[in-house]
């Protein structure tokens, strides 16, 4: 989950090559019975979404081809550009994961855009209030650790497509999908500056752009003299600064990659992803992964990022 105002823009193309459309509505011969299109009615994951979707009106639906399959992108008619910017995107996106993370993932995807916060709310299981920040947010069924979740779905706010543009909506979807590929081994209770940090990590670097504008918060808090000392807190997710902290997470795995090698990235998030770790358990984990402590690993990436957003000012 992310707010809107983290994706950086730029521009997108938004041909949909190989992507088909097919409106889900009554059809000429089957009265009585929606006339869906062979395609969009006979894929396996609609009926997942359809029922609490088709209770706020008519559904469109794209399939598109990604490296595992079908992937099916539903929404409702007045949300089509979003619809179609997102199957357009959806195969890139894939492969932009399956890039980082490898090819472990099934690499297909269910995406659906709400059309009202109710049904936003409906399609991410909501269970309490949502906040109007959100643009997407990722479920899966419950599952057990290891096991192959199931019912995994991307689900973008009423507002998403408007307040990000289609470039923002592509980073977006780039961001979800990697929680969606590594939700096996995720836990929710891991470090959100892992978490958070590796999916923001994926989505910029299948575009990648100067420091300052994948992390002009932060350029701007270190240009200020007024930049972190340690690694962001669970809470700096969800509390005003929630902007800079995910610029702060994602420059972490930057670093990482600039450092170690990218794949360190993927690995060092399959040993912190698993669980809660305090400083204590994460200065063993990346002991153990990059040879490196907790302290040495802050010290590194601060420097790291200082000379980052000095290069940039130097511009
Ligand atoms: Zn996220």
């Amino acid at each position: 989950m992310r707010p809107p105002t983290l994706v950086a823009a730029a521009l997108v193309l938004l041909l949909g090559a190989g992507v088909a459309l097919f409106t889900l509505r009554s059809g000429p011969g089957e009265p009585g019975e929606p006339g869906l299109s062979a395609a969009a009615a006979a894929h396996p994951r609609l009926p997942e979404v359809r029922r609490t979707m088709e209770a706020f009106g008519p559904l469109v639906a794209r399939t598109t081809p990604t490296a595992g399959g079908e992937s099916l992108v539903v929404g409702h008619p007045d949300r089509a550009a979003d619809i179609a910017v997102l199957a357009a995107e959806l195969p890139a996106a894939v492969d932009a994961v399956t890039a980082v993370w490898g090819p472990g993932w099934p690499r297909t995807a269910l995406l659906a855009v709400a059309d009202g916060p109710a049904e936003f709310a409906g399609l991410i299981r909501a269970t309490g209030p949502v906040s109007p920040e959100l643009a997407a947010a990722s479920v899966a069924d419950p599952f057990r650790p290891g096991s192959t979740p199931t019912g995994q779905r991307v689900v973008f706010s009423p507002d998403a497509g408007r307040r990000l543009g289609p470039d923002g909506l592509a980073t977006l979807l780039r961001h979800e999908l990697t929680h969606v590929a590594a939700r096996a081994v995720t836990s929710d209770a891991a470090p959100q500056w892992v978490l958070e940090g590796f999916a923001d990590y994926t989505a910029h670097r299948a575009r990648p752009a100067a420091f300052a504008a994948t992390a002009p918060t932060l350029t701007a808090a270190l240009r200020a003299g007024a930049g972190p000392t340690d690694l962001p807190t669970d809470a700096d997710f969800r509390g005003p600064d929630a902007v800079q902290a995910y610029e702060r997470a994602w420059s972490v795995q930057a670093y990482l990659a600039d450092t170690f090698g990218e794949q360190a990235v993927p690995r060092l998030y399959r040993r912190l992803a698993a669980g809660q770790l305090d400083p204590a358990g994460e200065d063993a984990a990346l002991r153990a992964e990059l040879g490196v402590g907790r302290a040495e690993l802050v010290a590194g990436w601060l420097g790291w990022i200082a000379a980052r957003s000095g290069a940039a000012a130097a511009r």
